[in-house]
């Protein structure tokens, strides 16, 4: 699924957060959005998801104008930092959460559901923890729970908002491995937000680099890394987090 955002403007009061945003997302690709805090990299994310609306400009997926649908619409799956699992269901019901509550003509039955949430938590590996709750539960197992929970409705695109932001430096070292090899196991158009410009370098197939709501640079990693556009992005690649 390719993702088009065109003339994107998000403002919140006076403030411009998204300004003017072109972006092309090739189907497929796993893409960082990179950039310091407050360059609204979020708030694009949360625009592409339809967790917040565009003042102006049009969102496209793979031709059509999806703007105004709803995030239920969309076919997105969304990663939050902090999980955002329901402390109260098991590993299972959280991954299943989301088939549970599709209206009934599109819901799976309960062999279904189980067979799917058996092979998410596979892909995750952590199916030994299907009866736990996720406060039993280390922070990386809980982001990989998240994943499997935003896979489980078989989104045509994969969201992350700094999906690793919340966990230790050697936890992160390793999800980041980790969500490197899920994305060539499953090819899921993938979105991720980073402030770590190592975790952009290393996990993602593209960086596009943002500055107060505009994008400064967007290529391959080798391209941004070697060729920063602008004394900003220079500046900002050789930052150590
Ligand atoms: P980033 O993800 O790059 O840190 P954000 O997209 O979260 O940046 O935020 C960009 C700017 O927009 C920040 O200055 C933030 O304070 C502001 N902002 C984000 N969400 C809201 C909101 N709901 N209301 C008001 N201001 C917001």
């Amino acid at each position: 699924m390719s993702i088009q955002v065109e003339q994107v403007r998000k403002n919140f009061g006076d403030f411009v957060a998204v300004d003017n945003v072109n972006l092309s997302i090739n189907s497929g690709e796993l893409t960082a959005l990179l950039g310091p805090s407050g360059s609204g990299k979020t708030t694009l994310l949360r625009l592409i998801a339809g967790l917040e609306q565009t003042d102006s400009g049009r969102i496209i997926f793979h031709g059509e104008d999806i703007s105004h649908q709803h995030v239920s619409e969309r076919g997105v799956g969304f990663v939050f930092q902090h999980y955002a699992l329901f402390k109260n269901m098991t590993v299972f019901e959280n991954v299943a959460f989301g088939l549970t509550v599709k209206p009934r003509k599109f819901r799976p039955n309960a062999a279904e559901i189980k067979k799917r949430v058996d092979r998410l938590l596979q892909l995750v590996q952590l199916d030994w923890t299907a009866d736990r709750y996720p406060s039993q539960l280390s922070g990386g197992q809980r982001q990989r729970i998240a994943l499997a929970r935003a896979l489980a409705v078989e989104p045509k695109v994969l969201l992350l908002d700094e999906p690793f932001g919340a966990l230790d430096a050697k936890v992160r070292a390793e999800l980041r491995r980790w969500l490197r090899r899920l994305h060539d196991e499953i090819h899921v158009t993938s979105v991720f937000v980073t402030h770590d410009q190592e975790e952009a370098l290393e996990v993602a197939d593209r960086i596009v680099v943002m500055n107060k709501g505009r994008i400064e640079q967007d290529g391959t990693p080798e391209e941004v890394y070697d060729n920063p556009a602008n004394p900003f992005v220079y500046e900002f690649l050789g930052t150590v987090n």
